[in-house]
């Protein structure tokens, strides 16, 4: 084993078997994105240059009219945010997270709110809530309705916020006729919706007026990074709020591609954003790793990942009191997973204790625990090394046998 930082700082590593969580330190970054993040911290660049460039590149890969590097897709959410209620004005940038005076109501589907939306209500508006997604009892079928979004515009909303995922509803396209006969902009929450690449496009080409991704997950960019793109004038005023301007109005040249500073009437301060800075490694990172993402043939990730899956399915087959299923449809999704299904009776263990006496040995492995309750412990390829689908299955193995074991003379 070779001595590496985590070893001289007496932290463990840990098999992430789970997925990109940030609990979870993110993916393991792309070894070319790590290595543009190294050369670039050896040089100084005007930020607001950087991300210029980034806007550039970013709008390319999007079909956005702009974009910009954020230091995740949350963050991503809180400027955007701030840019739908301030717009290009610095004394409501100023102002905020005072948004008194101020469109200062965002409209979010109820069965869309997730803890992630603490960064569109930190801007200081006031979250309106639409809609009964009335499928928890069994008896409904209706989720949230265009008209419901409709009905809930008023002249303080700032914006309604859209999260995205396969089985999202309303569809992205009917929100964005209701909000665009209003002139209310989108925001898409997009963060995990990579892959497949082509949503990159998707939600810009659909009409959103601004769309987040993570840097840190399937892109493989920097963990603290992510991507905001969308509507120039949002990409600028994200940008004001979001970049240091300790700068005099006469030596002030902002890169045009994010901002026109003929449009202002001056320079706002530091912005409700600064707290989210962003560094020259992760712009750099982030755009190298965007970059090789959307180059990459789509077929051969997949298969990448397939391969990881087909070794640990092949490593689980031997623990007891359990099967194992790769669950792998490429119509469905372009990323594989395994799911152990455990007899927890005969194993005289349950999926959770799996997943604990999985974290807690050594090496400790981490797996997906969405599923405990019905008896499965799943597993996902994204943040797995070669080598690993292996000890997994030995641990496995022993773990549930020796369980199984002590049960057995019962
Ligand atoms: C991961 C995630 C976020 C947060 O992304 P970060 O890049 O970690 O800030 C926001 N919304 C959803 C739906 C997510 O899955």
């Amino acid at each position: 084993m070779p001595d590496h930082v985590y070893d001289r700082l007496g932290v463990r590593t840990i098999i992430n078997a789970s997925g990109p969580a940030t609990r979870l330190s993110g993916s393991i970054m792309l070894p070319e994105a790590a290595l543009a993040m190294k050369e670039a911290s050896q040089y100084c660049v005007d930020i607001a240059e950087l991300q210029g460039r980034a806007c550039e590149i970013i709008a390319d890969i999007t079909g956005a009219e702009a974009g910009y590097v954020t230091s995740g897709a949350a963050a991503g959410l809180l400027l955007g945010t701030a840019a739908c209620v301030t717009g290009l004005d610095p004394d409501k940038m100023n102002r905020l997270p005072d948004t008194s005076g101020m469109k200062n109501e965002v409209i979010m589907a109820r069965s869309h709110r997730n803890f992630y939306d603490h960064a569109v209500r930190s801007v200081g508006i006031r979250l309106v809530e639409v809609g009964i997604s009335d499928r928890f009892s069994g008896a409904g079928v209706r989720d949230t309705e265009p008209w419901e979004i409709a009905a809930a515009i008023t002249e303080q909303t700032a914006a309604i916020c859209y999260v995205a995922y396969e089985h999202t509803e309303p569809p992205l396209t009917e929100v964005v006729r209701v909000a665009g006969e209003a002139g209310v902009p989108v925001i898409v929450d997009a963060a995990g919706q990579l892959p497949p690449a082509s949503n990159l496009r998707r939600f810009i080409a659909d009409g959103a007026d601004l769309v987040v991704f993570s840097g840190g997950k399937a892109l493989r960019g920097p963990q603290s990074s992510g991507i905001l793109c969308g509507r120039r004038d949002l990409i600028s005023a994200a940008a004001l709020q979001h970049l240091d301007l300790d700068i005099y109005w006469e030596q002030w040249n902002p890169p045009t591609a994010l901002i026109d500073k003929d449009e202002l009437p001056g320079a706002p301060h530091h912005g409700i954003g600064r707290p989210c800075k962003v560094g020259k490694e992760e712009i750099v990172g982030l755009l190298t790793a965007l970059q090789l993402f959307a180059q990459e043939d789509p077929a051969q990730r997949r298969q990448r990942w397939q391969s990881l899956m087909e070794s640990l399915a092949e490593a689980l087959r031997e623990v007891p009191h359990s099967e194992t299923e790769l669950v792998s449809d490429p119509k469905r999704s372009e990323m594989p997973t395994v799911r152990l299904r455990l007899d927890e009776a005969a194993a005289g263990l349950s999926a959770m204790e799996v997943v604990k006496q999985l974290q807690d040995g050594e090496p400790s492995i981490h797996a997906n625990p969405s599923h405990v309750r019905e008896g499965v412990v799943a597993f996902g390829p994204m943040c797995l090394k070669q080598g690993e689908p292996e000890i997994i299955g030995r641990r496995l193995t022993q773990l549930i046998g020796e369980a199984g074991g002590r049960k057995a003379p019962r």
